[in-house]
């Protein structure tokens, strides 16, 4: 069970600045949820926490039952994907994807093994010897992504890993991420701005304005029934 919970998650920045407002989102074992909103709307910050990279305000995180509010995020169980691709430039593909399992002292065979089946998944597998230098920015966003995968975390969190391509290489990565998430099944909670991007990945899409959840539906749900105009304009809705 990898259900994540979101229970009335406040977020400041300082005492005036109130970024995430009130969130309640079940994102349920499996599921691909999309965080969806204009620039500025909180979606990163709300990933963040999830991740553990600062704390919340308010309210509660839970995955698959636990409460991870004080647990530190090494410990937490979840792989992020940055826009950035944040690979190790001194280091090849094959040991940029090897290092997280490098840091929890997995036996090399079983390193090798893991970084060829990652690998092979995302037709990488010709490019393991060469320096993030050396790729495309498709590539070095598969590298990202095989380095999130090979850990086996319980939950994926995407932060509009795609924006930096082109718009090509966009709608293949997305039909790929797609496929990927298809065959393996795990959790993921994936921010965009990118309202295509949206309706084609998501199960379900948590619409957001000023740190507020418009609307939480499939995305037949939102476009067809929008909660408001934010949510109408913001999705395209037929009037
Ligand atoms: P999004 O990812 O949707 O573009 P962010 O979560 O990055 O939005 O930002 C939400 C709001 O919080 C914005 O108004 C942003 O300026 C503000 N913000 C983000 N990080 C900080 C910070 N470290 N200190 C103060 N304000 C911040
Ligand atoms: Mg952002």
């Amino acid at each position: 069970m990898s259900s994540l919970t979101l229970d009335k998650v406040y977020k400041y920045y300082g005492p005036q600045l109130c970024v995430l407002k009130d969130i309640n989102i079940d994102v349920a074992s499996g599921e691909f949820l999309v965080l969806l909103g204009p620039s500025g709307c909180g979606k990163s910050t709300l990933l963040h926490a999830i991740a553990g990279l600062h704390q919340i305000s308010s309210g509660t995180i839970a995955l698959g039952g636990n409460v991870l509010n004080d647990v530190p995020c090494q410990n937490r169980d979840i792989a992020m994907v940055f826009q950035s691709y944040a690979l190790y430039p001194s280091m090849t593909v094959a040991e940029n994807i090897s290092f997280p399992l490098e840091m929890r002292s997995v036996p090399r065979a079983k390193r090798q093994k893991a970084v060829s089946d990652v690998a092979a998944l995302l037709q990488i597998g010709h490019l393991l010897d060469r320096k993030p230098s050396q790729l495309s920015g498709g590539q070095r966003q598969r590298v990202a992504i095989g380095r999130a995968l090979v850990r086996e975390p319980s939950l994926f969190l995407f932060d509009e890993p795609l924006s930096n391509l082109d718009a090509l290489l966009r709608v293949e990565m997305r039909t790929e991420l797609k496929k990927l998430h298809q065959r393996m099944g795990r959790t993921t909670v994936y921010v965009t701005h990118d309202q295509i991007e949206a309706m084609t990945l998501a199960s379900r899409i948590a619409i957001l304005d000023k740190g507020i959840v418009q609307q939480l539906g499939t995305p037949n749900e939102v476009y067809n029934r929008p909660a408001n105009l934010f949510v109408a304009n913001f999705i395209g809705s037929p009037r």
